[in-house]
C-alpha cells in the first residue's frame, strides 16, 4: 500500500510516543512514575463537570455553529479585549477549535505553499516542526543555548529569514524550557515580521502558568490590529481539559474565514456540549487558574531547591509553563539514552530532549504538573541512582 509522501514525511509525535510506551508497560502492571506528559494532574473543575452533563441532559448534542458557539466567542473575545486592548468580535475574530494542536494545523494549512519556510525556535515542541512538513512547508530551526538560558533574539530570526520565509512559530511561555519571551524582545519580532510580511504564529497555551516574578506578555498586546499574526490558545493546561479538546485561535476576519473552511470540511466543529460546559460555569471557576498556579509554584520552588544540591544536574529555572528542563550531560549527553537509563534504573519517565530538535540535547524534560509525593519519589530515585 503507498502511503502519501505528506503522511510518510512525518514522523509520530515523540512525546506521545513515549506516553503510550508507558501506558503498555503499566498495562502489563509494571508501575512507573511518569513524568513524561504535558497534562496537568488535577481534576477538571467540578463546575465544569457538571455543567457538561448538564448540557448533555439538555440534549446540547448536535453540531454546533461552525466557529464555535458564540457565547463562547464572545466570552473569550470579551476577556482578550479588556486584557490586551484588542477589538475582537465574536462574528469575525476568533475560531474555537477541537484543541490548540488543531487550531495550528488550521494555520499552516492555510498560508503554507509547498516549500514555504518556517521559522522554529528552538528546543521547540514536538509537533511544530512535524505540523508544518505536514502542511507542506519546510521547518527551519533557529538555535538556541543553554549557555544563555535558552533566550531568543530578534537578531537571530533575523539572520534565518530567506525569501522563501513565510512564518515564524513562539512559543511563549515555552515547552520545554519554561522560558519566557520579554516584552522589548517581542516588540522587535514583532516589528522585523511586518516588515518582512512574515506570519508570527503565537502558542500561548500556558499563558496563566507564569512564576511569580515573572510576566507574561501577549503578542496581542505587542499587536492589537493582528496584523500579520495569529494568537492560539486553548482549556487543556489551565482548566485541566487536555481530554476534553477545546481550543481557540484569533486573527484576521481574512485569516480566519480560512481556517474555518478547514474547520466545516473537516471536523464540522468542537463538540457542543464541552462548549456549553465551560460558557456555564465560566464564573464559578475563576479561581481555578491561580489555585492550580500555586500548585505549579510549590512544585517549581521545591525542584529549584533539590536540584541546587545536585552536582550531576542542572535544572533551568522555570519562569513559566510546567515542565523541568534537566542538563543531565554529565551522566550521558545521549538524552534517549539516558531515558532508558531512567526508565530501567529507575522506572522513571521522562522525553528526551533531542525530541525538541538538536539544541535540546544533553536535556531531558519533565513535568511538574504532579503531587508533591511523586516530585520527592522521583528526586530520591534520581540521587540514589545517579549522584
Ligand atoms: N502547544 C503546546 C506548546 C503544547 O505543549 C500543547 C500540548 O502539549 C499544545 C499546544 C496542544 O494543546 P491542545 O491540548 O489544546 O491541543
Amino acid at each position: 500500500m503507498n502511503l502519501s509522501s505528506r503522511v510518510r514525511g512525518v514522523e509520530l509525535s515523540a512525546t506521545i510516543k513515549i506516553a503510550d510506551h508507558v501506558a503498555e508497560l503499566e498495562r502489563k502492571g509494571t508501575k512507573i512514575l511518569n513524568l513524561s506528559t504535558g497534562a496537568p494532574h488535577l481534576p477538571t473543575p467540578v463546575a465544569i463537570r457538571d455543567q457538561t452533563i448538564k448540557a448533555l441532559m439538555e440534549n446540547k448534542t448536535g453540531y454546533s455553529h461552525s466557529r464555535g458557539i458564540y457565547e463562547l466567542r464572545k466570552l473569550l473575545c470579551t476577556d482578550l479585549n479588556e486584557r490586551f486592548g484588542t477589538h475582537l468580535e465574536p462574528e469575525r475574530h476568533i475560531l474555537i477549535t477541537p484543541g490548540g494542536k488543531q487550531a495550528i494545523l488550521y494555520f499552516m494549512l492555510s498560508v503554507i505553499e509547498p516549500g514555504d519556510e518556517v521559522l522554529i525556535p528552538e528546543p521547540a515542541w514536538v509537533s511544530f516542526v512535524e505540523i508544518v512538513k505536514l502542511a507542506g512547508g519546510v521547518p527551519i530551526p533557529i538555535s538556541t543555548s543553554a549557555a544563555n538560558g535558552f533566550s531568543l533574539s530578534a537578531l537571530a530570526i533575523e539572520q534565518a529569514i530567506t525569501p522563501k520565509t513565510k512564518a515564524l512559530i513562539l512559543n511563549n511561555p515555552s515547552n520545554p524550557t519554561g522560558k519566557l519571551i520579554d516584552k522589548t524582545t517581542l516588540h522587535a519580532i514583532n516589528k522585523l515580521c511586518i516588515a518582512s510580511k512574515i506570519f508570527l504564529f503565537s502558542d500561548e497555551i500556558y499563558d496563566q502558568i507564569v512564576f511569580r516574578g515573572y510576566r507574561h506578555t501577549s503578542v496581542l498586546s505587542v499587536n492589537p490590529d493582528l496584523n500579520y499574526i495569529a494568537m492560539m490558545n486553548g482549556f487543556s493546561k489551565t482548566y485541566a481539559m487536555t481530554g476534553w479538546r477545546l481550543g481557540y485561535i484569533v486573527a484576521t476576519p481574512h485569516l480566519i474565514d480560512a481556517m474555518l473552511k478547514l474547520q466545516q470540511n473537516s471536523i464540522t466543529c468542537p463538540t457542543t456540549f464541552v462548549q456549553w460546559g465551560v460558557v456555564n460555569a465560566f464564573k464559578q471557576i475563576t479561581h481555578f487558574p491561580s489555585d492550580a498556579l500555586q500548585l505549579y509554584q510549590e512544585n517549581r520552588d521545591f525542584l529549584i531547591k533539590e536540584f541546587a544540591g545536585l552536582k550531576n544536574f542542572r535544572l533551568i529555572e522555570p519562569e513559566g509553563a510546567f515542565y523541568g528542563f534537566i542538563d543531565v550531560s554529565r551522566i550521558n549527553p545521549d538524552s534517549a539514552k539516558f531515558c532508558f537509563q531512567l526508565l530501567n534504573a529507575c522506572g522513571i519517565a521522562a522525553t528526551p530532549g533531542i525530541a525538541f530538535g538538536k539544541s535540546a540535547e544533553g536535556f531531558i524534560r519533565i513535568s511538574f504538573a504532579t503531587s508533591r509525593e511523586i516530585l520527592v519519589e522521583f528526586m530520591n530515585r534520581l540521587k540514589q541512582t545517579f549522584e
